[in-house]
């Protein structure tokens, strides 16, 4: 759909997958004015589609438009184009328990401008693919992380709670030479202190020592994670005391479990991290730790609808 000032969003419709027409003076290929969300539509196990928190998407979409300047998208629309799309591809929905289909809400000032400004209009649009496993080895086998010493994600007042574009570009350089070392990917630390953990490429991070599970906090410089919020409910839900709190690289290189959280990884355990050339590993490092199946099952029963709903998470798609 496309917008002017009014941010209406008018003339949407289903289009073939393929390429879009821009001018080369479209803001979002100069000045990177877009932002994105990532979601999965799955199969229960009576084959009905189900996506998991669309309106935290919603949420978070409409407040990185904020951040971005761009007009928001109403939650009303955003959800009928994914549901929309979802619908239109219902044969890619893979099987229960054979994968998902992942859907990827964009928007991004298409409208052209030569000097900087905002871009004079936009386009929201959702595209989607199937897909099995994030990392190579499947979900549920523990990944090896290395801390980035050098290179940061996100500073203090900048972008890194909004899921922006342009978040992506300063890790493409990390995380290839980390998977050249054999590492699955890397995590940051705070642009500040160097200190504390912040979260990996893609996902965010959880560390637990007894009953104690600990989370960086939101404070702007890391993506508030659905899967996050979800997993602190979760936990806490189990008796685990939850802390959104910093996590110093000390107390992470102490901690008896870590995993990580994303809608694309779900939640991941990870097997050893590397820090300044030393790697400590995690429990047997080959299979995940205790409180991540505890997680892990807890929330994709859910998200798959063989678990009891009760925190309203799910959405199912009804057909037309
Ligand atoms: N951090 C970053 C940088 C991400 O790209 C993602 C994926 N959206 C996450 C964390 C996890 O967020 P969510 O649980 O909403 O997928």
């Amino acid at each position: 759909a496309e917008s002017g000032d009014d941010g209406a969003y008018a003339g949407g419709g289903m289009n073939a997958f393929g390429p879009i027409t821009v001018s080369p003076a479209a803001q979002v290929i100069n000045y990177g004015q877009s932002i994105f969300e990532g979601m999965k539509a799955q199969r229960s196990p009576d084959g009905n589609i189900l996506l998991f928190r669309p309106t935290e998407n919603a949420a978070r979409f409409a407040a990185g438009a904020a951040r971005m300047s761009m007009p928001a998208v109403p939650e009303e629309v955003f959800v009928r184009g994914v549901e929309e799309t979802v619908r239109a591809n219902a044969s890619y929905v893979p099987p229960h328990g054979k994968g998902t289909l992942y859907l990827r809400p964009l928007l991004m000032g298409t409208g052209p401008i030569l000097g900087l400004g905002p871009a004079p209009s936009y386009t929201f649009l959702v595209y989607c693919s199937p897909v099995g496993a994030y990392f190579k080895g499947g979900q549920l086998t523990p990944i090896k992380l290395v801390v980035e010493e050098h290179f940061h994600r996100a500073a203090p007042g900048g972008m890194g709670g909004t899921k922006a574009a342009g978040n992506y570009s300063p890790v493409l350089v990390t995380q290839l030479s980390a998977k050249k070392e054999g590492y699955a990917d890397v995590l940051y630390l705070d642009a500040v202190e160097n200190k504390y953990i912040e979260e990996v490429s893609s996902c965010n991070i959880f560390v637990r020592k007894g009953k104690s599970i600990k989370t960086p906090p939101l404070g702007g410089t890391i993506l508030p994670g659905i899967t996050r919020k979800s997993v602190i409910e979760l936990a806490r839900s189990k008796g685990y005391d939850v802390e959104e709190t910093p996590v110093s690289v000390t107390e992470l290189l102490d901690a008896d479990e870590v995993f990580t959280t994303g809608t694309a990884v779900v939640v991941c355990p990870v097997g050893s991290i590397t820090y300044k050339g030393k790697e400590v590993v995690y429990g047997d490092a080959s299979d995940p730790g205790p409180t991540t199946m505890e997680i892990y099952d807890a929330l994709t029963s859910i998200q798959a609808g063989t678990a009891e709903d009760t925190f309203g998470w799910v959405h199912p798609v009804l057909p037309n």
